[in-house]
């Protein structure tokens, strides 16, 4: 009997201690992951506070202080090394871009009438320089070339509506107008699959005299208002290349009017065509971008346009300009 409970009592004991030892790992264990979870936390909200304050952020994350000296001792030799007579550097030129360096001046390229074969060369050349622009493309080759647009759009440039069909006779009647620009606008829509703003160019500008024969010289005055109180933004320009005229061919004049142009204006959206035999434009192209960017301008595109831009736009009577006759 004695013997019996002598076993018994060791059989509790071995299993109170394996019982025991069992769930003290499982505490043990339960404390090791809640401590993970928690430090993730913290982690997480360390990152947090770096992405609001960098400096802060970095310094908690740095333990080593030799390696936070070391970066200290570089950031000041990259100092160094761009401040030149103690005035701050401007940035890279390459820097004038999207998210760039914000530049009080500012220039929106916009292309007419494509898309065609010369627009990807358009859009190579404003890659190779950085450069993001819009275009305002016709419906029906748009149709036809919906890879073009397709790429534009997915290259950072903005697309928007034209006309369907640029022939002046949509400035007949209001009903022959808004069938040919809302056809326009589903196109660009059914490509790119986004819904467009309501921004857009009319066929000619604002106050083209090629409505006159159609509608009359009362038309577009009635039309600009009537399209303003659906909501809409049309744009015009206050540089033009000239690359619709004469002057399509002559890089010189082109150039001028484009300079002679921007002169004096800190604001300005450049009237450009990438219609298929614009050859010479796409050849003045990089030295467009290239001088205005040494004028300081900031290119900008109706993709990521801000409230204050559209207004200045509308102030300056590029946009929603009314139209008096
Ligand atoms: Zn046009």
């Amino acid at each position: 009997m004695k013997k019996l409970s002598g076993i018994l009592i060791a059989v509790i004991m071995v299993i109170g201690l394996v019982v025991g030892g069992f769930s003290f790992s499982e505490t043990r264990k339960h404390i090791t992951s809640n401590d993970l979870q928690e430090i993730e936390k913290g982690f997480q909200e360390e990152k947090v506070v770096e992405n609001e304050d960098n400096l802060k952020g970095l310094e908690d994350e740095f333990n080593d202080k030799e390696e936070m000296n070391k970066e200290k001792e570089e950031n000041k030799k990259h100092e160094t090394i761009n401040t030149e007579d103690g005035k701050k550097p401007l940035p890279n030129i390459g820097d004038y871009g999207q998210e760039g360096h914000k530049s009080s001046k500012k220039v929106f390229l916009t292309f007419d009438d494509g898309p065609t074969s010369l627009t990807p060369k358009i859009l190579d050349i404003l890659k190779e320089h950085d450069v993001l622009a819009t275009f305002f493309v016709i419906g029906k080759l748009a149709e036809d070339q919906p890879d073009i647009v397709q790429r534009t759009y997915d290259e950072g440039h903005m697309v928007l509506p034209h006309s369907y069909s640029h022939d002046y006779s949509i400035y007949s009647t209001f009903e022959t107008f808004y069938d040919d620009f809302y056809r326009a606008e589903e196109v660009v829509e059914n490509i790119l699959n986004i819904e467009v703003p309501p921004i857009f160019r009319f066929p000619g500008g604002s106050s083209n005299h090629s409505s006159f024969r159609y509608g009359g010289k009362q038309f577009m005055p009635q039309l600009t208002e009537d399209i303003k109180e659906k909501g809409y933004y049309y744009i015009d320009w206050n540089v033009s290349s000239g690359d619709a005229g004469p002057d399509y061919n002559d890089k010189d004049k082109m150039l001028n009017n484009i300079f002679q142009g921007a002169k004096n204006k800190d604001f300005i959206v450049v009237l450009c065509h990438d219609v298929s035999w614009n050859v010479k434009m796409a050849e003045i192209l990089p030295q467009v971008i290239t001088t205005l960017r040494e004028q300081g301008y900031q290119f900008r595109t109706f993709k990521d346009i801000t409230e204050e831009e559209l207004n200045k736009m509308v102030s300056l009577k590029i946009a929603n300009k009314s139209i008096v006759r």
